[in-house]
Order: structure tokens, then sequence, then C-alpha cells
């Protein structure tokens, strides 16, 4: 037996000076100026066409600190940064892509390229999850189409404003928003009706902003939001207060004064929750150890944390990017030395260009296993992989044999009734499957112990805590 090693160092690459960084402006690149990025103009033509290619069906927006610091463009079309950035040819199916290509060789019209990008996109699974209409919640029989309830502690939030990003991510799961496929976006203007709902909900201790990235707002709006929870006597039942964001990685200016110009009113709304005596949760997505090397995300983080606010980390494996034990670990271990929490690691979702970036199941599985064992206990607060899947967020435990059949073992970290997270279940076993859909029941079970109360929740519309036939558990008060 052979134990491995690694190099001891608690050196972290810290590149670059805090002092230059925030001299340089927010500059969003699209694909109406990509060609002015000296670093673009510079790929080979075949490159630049699949970005346009694709780019016209997926979302694609970047911006100058990504492009000029995290991509290592000596290492283009490999560079996981740049793949996490970039559009590209793989990423559509080839018969879509050769349509599209072929569309913009002949020169169609803006709105007929729109169609057949729609066309195209309808066939991507874009709402995954139900996540549209089954956790939708209401309020005196109105639904409040900004938010989200399906886990009993945590409202999502999704406020108008916030619905877009400092730079997009090719794997993303709420693309169909950024290229207007949706009537209805998740959004919505009135932070009192979310003060109202929570309020009304006793069972909820978290209200999670998301988006988009909730950071895009001006801090200003963002406290239009945030403040009517803090007042005296406003939502008691809210312990604690996430934010959603992936502006540590792709906009750190956005935390350290001299770069945004409201960055200093943030870090004070931050420290405003945090001596309201409630936790700050920065829920922060970084997908790459990269993300973490420059100087001023390690300002912005101990920014971040100056504020009493803390940091948890989240990333889906995405094959290309980060499906390699040894990233993931180095990703978990600076994290954890820069004040950071690993949370969640997720199964790419089915949406979108999951083709690219998805994996089996039980690929995403030894993955994981590897890479948390190759870290200490402080970074094994990661938990998953994590399919964020209709009836909850289903754990794979991994590969077992169970009474002479080799199963897949699983269990919920979150569900959509309470009462069945944490049971052990069984799936057969699957080299291919990709998805909870993909599995079935072990042990020549006809279906998983969940599914039928699961299918009494999805025969009605709406959030299942709007809902007072189902007799789901509350929480006990404390
Ligand atoms: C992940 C998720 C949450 C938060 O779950 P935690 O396990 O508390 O982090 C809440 N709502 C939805 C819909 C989610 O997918």
């Amino acid at each position: 037996m052979t134990i491995e090693r690694v190099t001891p160092s608690y050196h972290v690459a810290s590149v670059g000076n805090v002092e230059d960084y925030v001299e340089e402006p927010y500059e969003a690149i699209n694909l109406h100026n990509l060609e002015h990025v000296p670093q673009v103009a510079a790929l080979p033509a075949d490159l630049r066409a699949q970005i346009q290619v694709v780019g016209n069906v997926l979302p694609f927006k970047s911006n100058k600190y990504v492009i000029d610091h995290l991509i290592n463009w000596d290492n283009v079309p490999d560079d996981p940064m740049f793949r996490l950035t970039f559009p590209l040819g793989e990423m559509l199916e080839p018969a879509n892509y050769r349509r599209m290509q072929a569309m913009l060789d002949a020169g169609a019209t803006d709105d007929e390229l729109k169609h057949a990008a729609d066309e195209i996109r309808w066939t991507l699974n874009p709402h995954p999850a139900g996540q549209m209409d089954h956790n939708v919640p209401a309020l005196d029989g109105r639904p409040l189409n900004g938010m989200q309830h399906k886990y009993r502690e945590t409202v999502l939030f999704f406020p108008s404003q916030g619905q877009t990003c400092h730079a997009y991510c090719t794997f993303c799961f709420r693309w169909p928003q950024f290229v207007g496929l949706e009537d209805q976006k998740f959004a919505m203007r009135e932070a009192t009706l979310l003060r109202d709902y929570v309020e009304a909900h006793p069972d909820v201790s978290d209200i999670l902003f998301t988006g988009g990235d909730p950071l895009i707002m001006r801090t200003r709006v963002l406290r239009r939001y945030i403040e009517p929870l803090l007042e005296p006597g406003g939502a008691p039942n809210v312990s604690t207060i996430r934010i959603g964001s992936k502006a540590l990685a792709y906009w750190p200016q956005r935390f350290v004064a001299g770069g945004d110009a409201d960055a200093e009113d943030l870090l004070a709304l931050f420290k405003e929750v945090v001596d309201s005596g409630r936790q700050l949760s920065f829920m922060a997505h970084f997908s790459h150890p990269v993300e973490l090397e420059t100087s001023i995300v390690q300002e912005a983080i101990r920014n971040v944390r100056a504020t009493g606010a803390q940091i948890r980390t989240q990333t889906p494996v995405l094959r290309h990017i980060n499906d390699d034990p040894a990233t993931l670990a180095r990703m978990w271990r600076l994290q954890t030395q820069l004040g950071c929490i690993p949370y969640y690691l997720f199964v790419e979702r089915d949406t979108g260009a999951r083709h690219y970036f998805e994996l089996p199941l039980v690929e995403t599985w030894k993955i994981f296993r590897e890479a948390y064992s190759m870290v200490g206990g402080n970074s094994r607060t990661v938990r998953g992989p994590s399919m964020s899947a209709t009836p909850g967020k289903v754990q794979i435990l991994g590969v077992s044999e169970v009474a002479g059949e080799k199963v897949i073992v699983l269990r919920m970290l979150q569900g959509r009734n309470p009462d069945w997270v944490g049971r052990p279940f069984f799936a057969k076993y699957s080299e291919t499957a990709r998805w909870l859909d993909d599995l079935e029941p072990a042990f020549g079970e006809e279906k998983f112990f969940f599914e039928d109360e699961l299918n009494e929740m999805l025969s009605v519309q709406g959030s299942p805590w709007s809902r007072d036939d189902l007799a789901l558990p509350m929480a006990s008060p404390n």
C-alpha cells in the first residue's frame, strides 16, 4: 500500500497588487465588443467563429478582470477559465451548431437568428427540477413570482434588479433568463412582500438572495431589500441572511475600497446585518482555484470576513474545468486557508450545455471521494456530490454491494418533505446514469420511497409550503 504525500506549503499565490486592480474599471465584454479584446483578436479564426455561433444560442458575457487576470491565454483553448467563460463549439449538439453556423454564414437577420436560437433553447430543458411551477409560494392566494420556497427553512428571493451577473459561466443553470427565454424571470419588486411572507412562515430561518447575482445591484438598491428585514420587530424568525454570488471570483473590486464606488457601503450593509444579531452568509461560487489566487480576491475575502460575515463556497463538478481530485482538493484547501467554508459540491444540472460539462454520477462520486480524502477535516465541511433534483438535494454516498447486488447509495441533504432527509436509499448500479431520473430503484423495487408523496405534491402548482392539505412536518419551536 502506498500513501500519497502532498508537498506541504502554506504559501498561497497572490498575483498582482491590489492598488493596480482597483484602478481598472469594470468593462463588460459581449458578442458585440469581443473583437476589440486583443487576446480574442489573436485567437485562430475557427475559435472566434465558434464563440459567435454558440454565443448566439447560449448566453455570453464576461469582463476585463476575468479576461486579463483569470484566463491563461497561453493555454487556450484548454484553459479551464477560458472554457468557463467562452461558449465553444462542443457546447452545442453538432446538428444545432451546423444550423446556427449556416444561418450566420447566409447573413440571416437578427429576428431569424433569434427564432432559430429559441427553437434550440427550448430543446435544452430550460426549466429543470420544476423550479418555475412547483416552488413558487403564495401570499393571500397571490403567487409571489420572485420567490421560491422548496425547503422548509429557506426562502429564495430573486430581486428584479439582480438578475444578471458580472460575467456568465458557460455551465450556468440559470442561462434561460440571460437570453430572454423566460416570460417571467424569477423576479419581484416588492421587498415588503418578502417580509410579509417570511413573517407568515415561522419555520423560515434563512432568506437567500439569489439571481443572477444580487451583488450586481448597487448597494442602495440591495439595502432596500435587506433593511426592512432588520427593523426592530421585523421578521424575528429570520436568523440568517444569505447572498448567493459569483462576484468574489469575477469582480472582487465590488468589495474593495477604490474599486466599485459603493464597495465600502456594501461592506457597511453586511456589518449592519451582523450587528442586528443575524448571520450573514455569503454563498460564494468558486469553480477553480485560479479564481482565488489574485491579491484582490484575497483582499475582498478579508474585507467581507472583517464585517463578521461568513463565506461558504460551492461549485458543480464540471468536465473540462475541475473534474480532477487534485484541483478540487487544492481549491478547498485554499478556501479553508483564506477563511472560507467549503459547503456544497454539486452535480452539473440537466439543462443547457450539460452534455459538455456532465459526468456519470459514479465518476462524480469517485472524484469527490478522492478529493475529500486529500484534505484536512476543516475542509471536509463540503458535502456532495449533490443533485438539486425535483424531490430535493440528493447526495451520492457511493457505490456498494448489498445482499449480492451492486448498488448506488443515496440520501437527501434537503427534501421537499423534510421527513425524507437523511434516509439512505438505493439505486441499481449504473455506470452511465447522469441524473436522478436515470436511476432505478435497487432490489427490484418499483419506486423510490419518496415517489408517491412527491407525485402528490407535484399534482398541484406552487410551493408545498403554501398548501394546507399536505400536512408537512413543521419545525419544532425552540
Ligand atoms: C440549495 C437550495 C436551498 C438551500 O439549501 P441549503 O441546504 O440550506 O443550503 C434552498 N432552496 C432551493 C430551491 C435550493 O435549491
